[in-house]
């Protein structure tokens, strides 16, 4: 009897075989995971894209097989997609825009039906809400459709925002990927709702430029912005710039190069300074000296970056303020020369920002058992092109969320074996960046956790594994390990498995309402997983 057993158990079924009578498909390392359904996989694109690839695909072929999901979604349900989109977006979910503003292209070409074309367009100003992500959007429409009628008008219809914000953003966003305001303005004809207006004069600059600069600065505030960016070009002395950033508020980009090496124009430009622009440019606000122990623009910066509520109303996601820890405190660029003294006040405040990025999340009370795959294929590509943040010190720092909330909790690593890992949130993130970054790394069996605590004795009610599901080594499946677990311990456990690369596999069984998918960063998973564990 023991052959035919060992041959067709639902019980214990090796990973290199799927576990009879399941809806298990071949993964892409040799093993059985499930496939997840296209909704899910469309938040995993949205939050995690796919530049870089995976371990398992290239870059291209992640996009297509993305792409060719988000298409699938458009036909079942157009208007959810692009409630998603919007939803995703203007939540600031994501750490990138630009898989948003690409299924954003998608859902207004023949693809999708009137209906969602339509919803997509009208939703054009909320997902782009930048000269740069216009830009983006034009690239991938342009590669899609043509022109048609609806489109300019949509396109027209966002250079007709009040005329002091399409200023801003035509003097801080000049052009992108190959195309410019003046590209877009000629193409959508944007006609301004009344002539002499103060849009009229503006898409004329956009357009035409100006032949000579008035010499005093005009009465409307969007032009006066527009002469400023124009004399700012033209400055002569530090004095002027500064003046000029002072009373006009120009942003960084308006900024000619030259003066971007003096502390008194750094020191105007903090004054005013959006918080995404602070986190990118504080390693220049150190080295110009601006940023120094004990200093007004170090006690500035930080409470810039302590205040929580600026830093939600400003989108800014954990993974960019992972992304400045981690550059900044390494005290010199990924490419270049260029070094600076990192300012420890400076580190411990992005340190503290990231946790308030994900928003505040209740403490369950719940036993959790976070579990990193740190097997090879984690260490592949990184999450977001941040350089050096592979998915599995991306999910360390995930971890470290949820560590943070709870009371209970235990991190654990492993790969084709338990891999030993001393990791916790009273560490500085750059730390656990490289205490991860160091560790071994194998195979594949993302059943471990599940033995681990059984043999050990180790009482969870949550089991949450941070993996990309190719899991192959193993005797036995994740899902049939954590039914031992639950019959062997009488504890009702859960599984969550927290998607680190957008890929179509999970290891959850999708008909066990005890286990969840959830998106590796996405600021909302924290609380998406708080609810799971709490609920009956
Ligand atoms: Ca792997």
């Amino acid at each position: 009897m023991t052959y035919l057993n060992n041959l067709f158990s639902t019980k214990t079924t090796p990973q290199s075989e799927p576990i009879p009578g399941s809806t298990q498909v071949p993964n892409s390392a040799g093993g059985y995971s499930w496939g997840v359904d296209d909704w899910t996989r469309l938040d995993r694109f949205l939050i995690l894209g796919s530049e870089g690839g995976s371990y398992y695909a290239s870059e291209r072929a992640l996009t297509l097989e993305n792409a060719e999901a988000v298409v699938r979604c458009l036909q079942a349900d157009g208007p959810r997609v692009v409630r998603r989109i919007v939803e995703v977006s203007e939540a600031g979910r994501a750490p990138k825009t630009d898989p948003a503003i690409f299924a954003l292209a998608l859902a207004t070409t023949e693809r999708a039906n009137a209906e969602t074309r339509r919803a997509a367009l009208a939703a054009l100003p909320r997902v782009c809400r930048t000269g740069t992500h216009l830009f983006h959007f034009a690239a991938y429409v342009d590669g899609m459709r043509g022109w048609g009628r609806g489109l300019r008008t949509a396109v027209a219809e966002w250079y007709a925002r009040p005329a002091e914000q399409v200023a801003y953003q035509a003097v801080k966003y000049q052009s992108r990927d190959g195309w410019s305001h003046r590209d877009l303005l000629r193409l959508c004809h944007a006609k301004p709702a009344a002539p002499e207006s103060a849009h009229q004069e503006l898409y004329r600059w956009i357009v035409k430029g100006w032949d000579e600069a008035p010499e005093t600065a005009p009465t409307e505030e969007a032009l006066r912005l527009v002469w400023a960016f124009e004399r700012a070009k033209r400055a002569e002395s530090r004095a002027e710039m500064v003046r000029l950033i002072r009373e006009h508020r120009l942003p960084r980009e308006a900024v000619p190069t030259q003066w971007l090496t003096e502390a008194e124009v750094w020191e105007a430009l903090l004054e005013d300074m959006p918080m995404t622009a602070l986190v990118r440019n504080l390693a220049t606000l150190t080295r110009v000296g601006l940023v120094a122990p004990l200093s007004a623009g170090t006690a500035r910066v930080v409470a810039q970056l302590g205040d929580a509520e600026r830093l939600r109303r400003a989108r800014v996601h954990p993974i960019g303020l992972l992304a400045a820890l981690k550059t900044y405190a390494q005290g010199h660029g990924e490419r270049g020369r260029s070094t600076w003294q990192p300012v420890p006040a400076v580190v411990d405040a992005l340190d503290g920002a990231f946790y308030a990025s994900f928003g505040n999340v209740q403490p369950t009370g719940k036993r959790w058992v976070l579990a990193l795959d740190v097997s090879g294929s984690m260490t592949w590509s990184s999450v977001a092109g941040v350089p050096g943040l592979t998915p599995r010190v991306a999910s360390a720092a995930m971890a470290l969320i949820t560590a943070a909330t709870e009371p209970h909790y235990t991190v654990t690593a492993f790969c084709d074996r338990m891999v030993r890992i001393g990791i916790s949130p009273r560490q500085r993130l750059d730390d656990v960046v490289r205490a991860t970054d160091g560790l071994p790394f194998g195979g594949t069996d993302c059943a471990l956790p599940m033995l681990w605590a059984l043999e050990q004795g180790v009482e969870a009610d949550v089991f949450v594994v941070y993996t990309d599901s190719e899991t192959w080594h193993g005797k036995i499946h994740p899902v049939q390990a954590l039914r031992q677990y639950r019959e062997r311990t009488g504890i009702a456990a859960k599984l969550i498995v927290c998607g680190m690369v957008a890929n179509g596999f999970t290891i959850a069984d999708p008909a066990d309402r005890g286990m969840l998918d959830v998106v590796g960063f996405d600021t909302a998973t924290p609380a998406v997983m708080s609810d799971f564990a709490l609920a009956e």
